[in-house]
């Protein structure tokens, strides 16, 4: 059976393309990791399940994978401009602290963020701290014919490279990401390559270059790195939306500096759409935001979470509310629990026996789904009906299953109903003290005796328990949304 062609949207040429890899046998992907001044927030996590989505339909066809994902722990301004303090260093300000472990610590909790959320440890995940020597190269090697000097630092001009801003299509865009402030450039777009350290700045993190003690800029370590490690030319380059106005035209501006040609280093640029709020889009920098640490502690499961992302399709805006992950653990506990009956009935599933034709024809609907850009809301749908074969021998449904699940990450296989049930970290009653209760209520209901039941359900409602008598799924109990 011809399998269907797989195709992802080019933010480059604003259209649906097929893929052509460079090397089929390895494709290289480089993703715009975190900037590691804070947690990551729920947002910053949508771009990874993207990414991971990205990463495991690639491998579902059967290309290995380098995935190279940085970490950026120098140089982002507080606007992705040249505009503002360094992220990290502002931090640390405030924080009277050391910013080599301010960037450790959040380091750490971003990649307990990604096992958390199942997604696959990248290839590598270079830091940018461990490059300033590359870096300091590579910008020696372009300074003369793209760069000048200003007393505060090396700045690339734009007006050397062919087609600059074609990614943003922003070349005249004068919008409020265009304006700064820096004196001298010649373009409003010109960005910093290395930027001086100010006399009165008193940075922690600095180092000598040709054009003084200082910092790189923030776009030099994704062309540094991706260069390094993935070649001159690899296939796709991911970020979020905001990364193709600035981030990105910057990077391939270096890139074709760098080469000498037209290249953009990446042939496929994809960018993941925002999650946003109701005030609007989630930031770091907003002060409060969500991260998964706040979403477990008000008793969720991390992969509701991958649900509720895989549930939108990657370049939707997509709204965060309670109301909507509460769905996704709904959908979730119904996907695991259809599992998990069909893992009782069918023992071991053994995940290269061949399918039955029903299963197959789902399993290419499927397909159809993620590589036509990543339509994880239609695999989604394909998945339920699989789950919905009553009549085909359970451990048949297994390997269907099992297969789709190795694009959705959902740990399907492995996760029961005691996993998902969660419980708030302030909860007044932990889960041993419920189902106590519930077996006490039980108890009671047997021997008839229904005002103690009723009384111990009250008392479950106060500690913001809700029990479901009859429920279909066959939950005892669940926690209030
Ligand atoms: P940062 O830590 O700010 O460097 O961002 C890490 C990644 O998250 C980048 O790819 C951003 O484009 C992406 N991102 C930032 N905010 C959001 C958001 N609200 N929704 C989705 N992606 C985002
Ligand atoms: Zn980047």
């Amino acid at each position: 059976m011809t399998r269907p062609v797989l195709r992802f949207y080019n933010s480059l040429s604003r259209a649906v393309e097929p893929f052509r890899p460079i090397d089929p046998a390895n494709v290289r992907v480089y993703s715009c990791g975190p900037t590691v001044y804070d947690y990551a927030h729920l947002g910053n996590l949508r771009a990874y399940v993207f990414t991971d989505t990205l990463a495991r339909t690639l491998r579902w066809r059967d290309h290995p994978v380098t995935h190279v994902m940085n970490i950026t722990d120098v140089g982002h301004l507080q606007s992705d401009a040249d505009e503002g303090e360094d992220k990290m260093e502002a931090r640390a300000r405030e924080a009277g602290g050391d910013i080599w472990t301010i960037a450790r610590t959040y380091t750490a909790a971003f990649q307990r963020d990604l096992a958390d959320l199942r997604i696959v440890q990248p290839t590598r995940m270079p830091l940018a701290t461990d490059h300033i020597a590359e870096m300091i190269a590579f910008a020696e090697t372009i300074a003369d014919r793209h760069c000048y000097l200003l007393d505060t630092g090396l700045y690339f001009d734009t007006s050397t490279v062919p087609d600059y801003g074609r990614l943003a299509r922003a070349r005249d865009d004068e919008g409020e990401h265009r304006i700064d402030p820096v004196a001298g450039k010649r373009h409003p777009q010109d960005f910093a390559i290395w930027r001086r350290s100010a006399a009165h700045e008193n940075r922690q993190m600095e180092w000598d270059s040709p054009w003084g003690r200082g910092a790189p800029g923030w776009h030099l370590e994704c062309s540094v790195m991706s260069r390094l490690y993935l070649g001159e030319r690899f296939d796709i380059h991911t970020g979020g939306v905001d990364h193709r106005e600035i981030h990105h035209p910057n990077e391939i501006a270096q890139n074709q500096a760098y080469c000498g040609c037209a290249d953009t280093g990446a042939t496929v640029w994809m960018h993941n759409n925002f999650l946003v709020e109701r005030s609007g889009k989630m930031s770091k920098s907003s002060g409060e935001f969500l991260t998964l640490g706040a979403l477990v502690r008000r008793g969720f499961h991390p992969l509701a979470f991958r649900l509720m992302c895989l549930q939108a399709h990657y370049r939707s805006e997509m709204e965060f509310g309670w109301d909507g992950l509460v769905a996704a653990t709904v959908r979730l506990k119904r996907l695991v629990q259809a599992t998990a009956a069909s893992r009782a009935r069918a023992g071991e599933a053994v995940d290269d026996t061949p399918a039955p034709p029903a299963v197959e024809a789902l399993l290419a609907r499927f397909d159809e789904a993620v590589c036509d850009d990543l339509a994880t809301p239609r695999a989604l749908v394909a998945l339920d009906e699989l789950l919905a074969l009553r009549k085909l021998p359970p451990a048949a449904v297994l390997v269907g299953v099992g297969r789709m699940d190795k694009v959705l990450g959902l740990d399907l296989l492995a996760l029961d109903r005691a996993a998902l049930r969660t419980r708030p970290a302030d909860a007044i009653l932990d889960e041993a003290a419920v189902e106590a209760k519930l077996a006490e209520r039980r108890e009671a209901r047997a021997a008839r005796d229904f005002a103690r039941s009723d009384a111990i359900r009250d008392e479950l409602a106060a500690a913001e328990i809700e029990v479901m008598d009859g429920d279909e799924l066959g939950w005892d109990w669940r926690p209030r949304a």
